[in-house]
């Protein structure tokens, strides 16, 4: 998968490059709105465009990208910026993200939105654990499993998070949007045992979501 970073902070490119790398993507970058409409090729997958660059606005060039080469686009806005975040989806962002950000955050939103937009597998598979996030179907050694809403979507922000210890605050925070009333940390915990109850093979000795004790959780496998 190959992404396109438009931002002229040489830090954030930087850093930003190396994560990235490291997660398996390909990167290119550019610090203009000139430089990214040459730099741009028909084969990147998604680009994350900066708001505030020196010879523009991200918002102009952002229809300019998806015109000419029909690129998903997240937004790195600044922190707090209401009307930048409304601004951006207006234009057709598929996705924002504000600064300062966690680049694992950035990661789990780039793979969502390559999902969503079917340039990635949208399917998802661990050992007896198949989950098709076009269809949100979700299926346990074969037979499909019926999963609530909230119950699903925490089972997204565990598989967008693979190898990762998720601490509770976190995923309050993940499922906040999704959950529409409130989610505290007792219901929480009530969530995880029910997602174990319909996808673990043995619930009381969990092979999938694990409890890193002290911390929180992760997904094994
Ligand atoms: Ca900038």
């Amino acid at each position: 998968m190959k992404l396109f970073i438009v931002e002229d902070d040489p830090g954030i490119v930087e850093n930003l490059t190396r994560f990235l790398t490291g997660e398996g993507f390909e990167v290119a970058s550019a610090r203009t709105a000139s430089g990214a409409l040459e730099g741009m090729s028909g084969d990147v997958d998604l680009v994350l465009l900066d708001v505030g660059l020196p010879d523009g606005s991200g918002f102009a060039l952002c229809p300019e990208l998806k015109r000419r080469f029909g690129v998903p686009v997240i937004f790195l806005t600044a922190s707090g910026d209401e009307s930048s975040v409304v601004t951006g989806l207006e234009l057709g962002a598929d996705d924002y993200v504000a600064k300062p950000f966690r680049p694992r955050e950035l990661v789990s939103r780039v793979r969502s939105v390559l999902r969503r937009t079917g340039r990635a597998s949208s399917v998802i598979e661990l050992p007896g654990l198949r989950v098709d996030t076009e269809r949100a179907q979700v299926t346990k050694n074969g037979q499909e499993v019926y999963l609530s809403a909230l119950e699903y979507k925490l089972l997204l922000v565990f598989l967008n998070n693979r190898g990762r210890v998720l601490t509770r605050g976190k995923l309050l925070e993940e499922i906040w949007d999704a959950a529409g009333d409130f989610v505290n940390d007792n219901t929480l915990t009530v969530y995880i045992k029910r997602l174990r109850d319909k996808i673990e093979d043995d619930p009381a000795d969990p092979a999938i979501i694990l409890t890193v004790r002290g911390l929180g959780y992760k997904v094994g496998l």
